[in-house]
């Protein structure tokens, strides 16, 4: 997204709209894929020799489930980008694409989660256990767990 300095007016000036899903790489990306496109909702100020845009992004993707490996959609939301870019006298515009896409990145959680009763997946079997359980457990012989269902209390 390129702001036009110039055009900036003395009190600020506010952008809303959409950047294509390209911006984000998300083919470089082993967890993310199928980006909707960004939508972003900033407002940028020029403070002497800077340009200084806060605002809102969001995008919809599909993220890789920690636990299950199952991708599934959700959407990453940032909800206070803000960013100073350097803008003296004769700039024309300043481009905050690579500023998105950084931001964007850092707000993708680091173990996502289809849902929080997501079971995962076997550690033996590799089994998703979200859509039934498998046969390891009982080969597994009488866990500590089971040992305590068998107190008598
Ligand atoms: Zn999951």
């Amino acid at each position: 997204m390129k702001i036009l300095v110039a055009r900036i007016t003395e009190e600020g000036s506010n952008y809303e709209g959409n950047e294509p899903a390209a911006l984000l790489h998300a083919e470089e990306e082993q967890f993310l894929r199928n980006p909707g496109d960004v939508h972003y909702k900033v407002y940028a100020q020029r403070v002497s020799d800077e340009l200084v845009v806060r605002g809102e992004l969001n995008v919809d993707v599909e993220l890789q489930c920690s636990r299950c490996s199952e991708f599934f959609s959700t959407t990453v939301g940032v909800s206070d980008f803000l960013r100073a870019c350097p803008a003296p006298e004769s700039t024309d515009s300043v481009d905050l694409k690579d500023d998105f896409r950084g931001e964007i990145m850092l707000h993708v959680p680091t173990f996502p989660l289809c849902a929080e009763t997501c079971k995962g997946v076997c550690p033996q079997c590799g089994a998703d256990l979200n859509k039934g359980s498998c046969t390891c457990k009982k080969e597994d012989g009488p866990s500590a767990w089971s040992a305590l269902d068998g107190l008598n209390l």
